[in-house]
């Protein structure tokens, strides 16, 4: 137990399967590449899925490399596929591994150490500390906005029906009908009342304002 923990302080690696592989296979900034494909903003970003497949791809490079193969552009990928494809035939995952041991590629060991996007996600979040950028003030007023006008609208319509159906086996009289839905929250400080929407919108009680 404090052998390993020696060891583990002694490289500059991880504990984890991710940091395990990255000494083994040698993958050079490997944890550089994954934050900068996972935190990318654009439409370019990759999923923790991709990012496993990307991280599988590279090692099975490495195994490549090892065992002192050739390879044409594009053929790890390829090779890749073949072995972990769900479209790719039992037939043809059994060929490829076959030539592949006959190449002198561990071809057990290169799979066992193959890695989940689960694993990476852990990887990136509580081995390297990254995050997704957190949304802005105004996304997430919006995101709130959104998701309790869905609620309100859901209330309202529930409403309306538990009405409608009242009326219509003669429990409830009632003429045409209006269901609104109004939310206020209270200031528990000053008293006041708000609407949640102009709450939102003002972004605070006034009492709050001349506090700080
Ligand atoms: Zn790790
Ligand atoms: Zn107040």
């Amino acid at each position: 137990m404090t052998e390993r923990t020696l060891d583990a302080a002694a490289s500059s690696a991880c504990g984890c399967k991710v940091g395990r592989i990255t000494e083994q296979y040698d993958l050079i900034g490997l944890d550089e590449e994954l934050v900068s494909y996972w935190t990318d903003r654009t439409d370019e970003r990759y999923s923790t899925r991709d990012l496993a497949e990307h991280v599988n791809q590279r090692v099975l490079e490495g195994a490549l490399d090892e065992a002192g193969l050739q390879y044409k552009d594009g053929e790890v990928e390829n090779t890749y596929r073949l072995l972990t494809g769900d479209d790719v035939s039992s037939g043809t995952r059994v060929q490829t591994r076959k030539e592949l041991e006959r190449d002198n590629v561990p071809v057990d060991d290169v799979e066992s150490d193959f890695i989940s996007h689960q694993t990476v996600y852990n990887h990136l979040t509580d081995c390297l500390e990254a995050s997704l950028e957190s949304p802005s003030d105004e996304e997430r007023l919006e995101r709130s906005r959104d998701k309790l006008g869905a609620l309100r609208n859901r209330t309202a319509a529930v409403t309306e029906d538990t009405v409608a159906q009242l009326e219509r086996s003669d429990v409830l009289d009632i003429g045409e009908f209006n269901v609104l839905v109004t939310v206020t929250v209270t200031c528990e400080d000053c008293k006041q009342q708000y609407t949640i929407r102009d709450l939102l919108d003002q972004g605070g009680c006034n009492c709050a304002e001349t506090d700080d």
